[in-house]
């Protein structure tokens, strides 16, 4: 008997998947699979805060299937032989699987069909199990994608959603196909500390206290660096341990204060999504070029090392930094406060912040992190290339009384008040509290001038 295969990759939830749902629908048992693929590791993005993260989604969806009288089977090595070998072991006619949009998601889907027909397989792959609205379901007249967020917003928004698919009551798995142990969450070198817990029990359990206690205060608070204030969702969005498509849907059930702003913000990661899906290179290359001759991570050593350490002698760049290694994640105020500081103030290459990004975190994503860095860099889709965040005015407008820079830059802890914000106007006693805080590495009107000179025309 014919036994389809469902290939999970950036889906890792039994609540509202489509391709679980249509296999399914055959009325037998199939093979729910992941594949802990070799490709993603020797693309460098098997970093440790992820696979901890990764490791706590798989054992919860193989809990939730077991529930359910199934299991996960887990297979290694390269994605396209491991899933050929199963559904050959399954003799499956079909395989299910989730669309993505990052160039490498889109050459494993055409080597995986073509691998798959010429065993006399079909593959089906699924749209807005990733995403909420599919990329390429909205263009502008001209184009193949949206450059500009403004007038995508308003489509994406009256764009109808799908109905949430109910998490099925039964998933039979077939006896006798193999499966290796689940990874397990050791703790290798790297790993943050303050990691958040992975799978789809736990996204569902913020995203359920976030609809009831946080959403309302988002608009007035969500740039708040100290009351960190924001749902905190992205890895699960990024692992789909929670759906996007729900998620827009449950907030706007839910209505209230904050619900659009929200909504508006999820969209962002649509749009992102939607330029990534249409334009590739943009994970490497300029998306706009603004023919920058950057300083690159040798040529600019030590301002990269104390970006990446968080030494700059900015406290609220520091703070962030320190927040980043610590948790595996960062407030997005302090991500753009960051990014501009790397790529503008010190005018180094994007590429080089965006991978020190990825290497950490562990909503680490092709398509928001390069398009986000490209769009603070200026070679992106911001309408405003070349505005420079000033790290001190970020500080004391984000941060007002410093809080947040004292949680996380202990050399700063004593010294009160907004005045942290400005480590080297301080004298006497809180002076001497701050010494063994760095100077800055650069000016920040050297910094802009050297922007100047080589971003703009002359
Ligand atoms: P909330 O404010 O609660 O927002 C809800 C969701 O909306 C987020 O989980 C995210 O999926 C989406 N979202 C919010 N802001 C953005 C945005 N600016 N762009 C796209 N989607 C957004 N996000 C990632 O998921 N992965 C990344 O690798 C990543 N790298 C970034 C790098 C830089 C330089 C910058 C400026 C932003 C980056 N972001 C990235 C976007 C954003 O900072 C994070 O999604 C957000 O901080 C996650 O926290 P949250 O879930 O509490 O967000």
């Amino acid at each position: 008997m014919s036994v389809p295969v469902v290939l999970f990759t950036a889906d890792l939830r039994l609540h509202d998947h489509p391709p679980l749902r249509a296999a399914l629908d055959g009325g037998g048992p199939v093979v729910p699979l992941f594949v802990r693929d070799r490709g993603v590791a020797d693309a460098g993005f098997a970093v440790p805060n992820r696979l901890a993260f990764l490791a706590d989604c798989l054992r919860d969806l193989d809990g939730g299937l077991r529930e359910r009288g199934g299991r996960l089977v887990v297979r290694s090595g390269d994605v396209v032989e491991q899933v050929c070998a199963v559904a050959a072991e399954a003799d499956a006619d079909e395989v299910h699987m989730a669309a993505d949009v990052s160039a490498y998601a889109g050459r494993r889907e055409r080597r995986l069909r073509h691998a798959l027909e010429a065993a006399g397989r079909r593959l089906r792959v699924h749209e807005t199990v990733t995403s909420a609205v599919a990329p390429g379901a909205l263009t502008p007249a001209s184009s193949d994608h949206f450059a500009v967020f403004t007038p995508y917003y308003r489509r994406w928004s009256g764009q109808p959603l799908r109905e949430v698919l109910r998490v099925p009551r039964s998933v039979p798995v077939p006896a006798g196909i193999g499966s290796e142990d689940l990874p397990s969450r050791v703790a290798p070198a790297g790993l943050s500390p303050g990691l958040p817990e992975g799978g789809e029990t736990a996204g569902r359990a913020r995203l359920a206290d976030w609809l009831r206690s946080g959403v309302a205060g988002y608009e007035d608070r969500h740039d708040d660096l100290a009351g960190d204030a924001t749902s905190r969702l992205s890895p699960h969005l990024h692992f789909g341990t929670v759906s996007a498509v729900e998620l827009v849907r449950r907030t706007r059930r839910a209505g209230g204060p904050g619900a659009e702003a929200f909504v508006r913000q999820v969209a962002w990661r649509d749009f992102h999504r939607q330029v990534l899906a249409a334009r590739p290179d943009a994970a490497v290359a300029d998306y706009r070029t603004r023919h920058d001759r950057w300083r690159s991570a040798r040529t600019a050593r030590a301002d990269v090392e104390a970006w990446r350490e968080g030494r700059t002698g900015y406290p609220v760049v520091d703070a962030a930094m320190r927040q980043l290694r610590h948790e595996g994640w960062m407030h997005n105020r302090a991500r753009l406060l960051t990014a501009s500081f790397l790529a503008k103030t010190l005018y180094v290459d994007w590429r080089v912040g965006a991978r020190h990004f990825l290497d950490l975190l562990v909503d680490g994503d092709v398509a928001n992190n390069q398009l986000n860095w490209q769009w603070v860099a200026g070679t992106g889709t911001d309408s405003r290339p070349n505005r420079v965040l000033n790290p001190v005015a970020q500080g004391r407008r984000y941060d007002p009384d410093g809080a947040y820079v004292r949680r996380w830059v202990p050399e700063l802890a004593g010294v009160p008040g907004p005045a942290v914000h400005e480590p080297w106007k301080l004298r006497g006693a809180d002076r001497e509290r701050a010494a063994a805080y760095p100077e800055p590495v650069v000016g920040l009107t050297e910094g802009l001038a050297r922007f100047r000179q080589a971003r703009l025309p002359r």
